[in-house]
């Protein structure tokens, strides 16, 4: 008899007419006990909630960059470029996964998706319109080394992975939530105040990382324990 196990829907990136996704994420969720299903881009509602229909979990993987029109604000000069479509599509998949309770992960530009489509915003561009900041968001080399340091809410489901208050993690964006959706919590930020982690406690599991876990897994408790948390959530 096959085991069981759970159905993770993953959204990728679109290139001209394919359909992209990073090799990482998938084996994320295998090596955790999952079966990984990458959804391909439709503008369809209905086959969307098809798709949830089956998942026992939603994850948002990363990309490029949200259109701003989508939290309100004109393009700013340092956006770069945006998938209208694909936000479309997570905006609905996130609105219905949290309506439903299903636990949803959203890595980087998965856990702005997540803040935007509850109602918050982002910063378009660290580095032009967060001028305080004093940390490089942009790290060059290897994907699972952690660059620069978090501090971890207590109070918190991430803290429950990390099993401390600070830790180490990758770093591969130049825009962070801004604005947080309510009903959200920040649960951890960079030493230059960038939200790097936020969750929402009414849920089972609600949890957005501005970093990349699933570069980080095979090497870092935190990443490996995330996936495992989210894996339990959805049984
Ligand atoms: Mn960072």
């Amino acid at each position: 008899m096959v085991q069981k196990r759970p159905i993770i829907c993953i959204t990728c990136r679109v290139n001209s007419d394919e359909n992209v996704l990073s090799l990482h994420y998938a084996q994320a969720i295998e090596a955790t006990g999952g079966t990984a299903i990458m959804l391909p881009q439709t503008e369809d509602k209905e086959v969307l909630s098809s798709y949830l229909s089956l998942a026992d979990g939603l994850l948002l993987s990363g990309g490029g960059d949200p259109d701003s029109l989508i939290f309100n604000e004109q393009p700013h000069p340092k956006i770069g470029r945006v998938d209208p479509i694909r936000d479309q599509m997570e905006l609905c998949l996130i609105r219905q996964a949290l309506d439903q309770d299903l636990p949803t992960f959203g890595i980087c530009r998965g856990a702005q998706m997540m803040n935007i489509a509850m109602g918050g915003t982002i910063f378009q561009d660290i580095p032009s319109q967060l001028l305080t900041s004093d940390v490089n968001h942009s790290q060059q080399g290897v994907g699972w080394y952690a660059a620069h340091t978090i501090q971890i809410e207590t109070n918190s489901a991430l803290y429950l992975a990390a099993g401390a208050t600070t830790s180490r993690v990758n770093s591969f964006h130049h825009q962070a939530i801004r604005d947080l959706a309510p009903g959200f919590v920040v649960t951890a930020t960079a030493t230059d105040g960038v939200i790097e982690a936020i969750e929402n406690p009414n849920h089972t599991f609600a949890i957005g990382v501005q970093f990349h876990p699933e570069l980080m897994w095979q090497r870092h408790p935190l990443a490996a324990q995330l996936f495992k948390r989210f894996l339990d959530a959805t049984t």
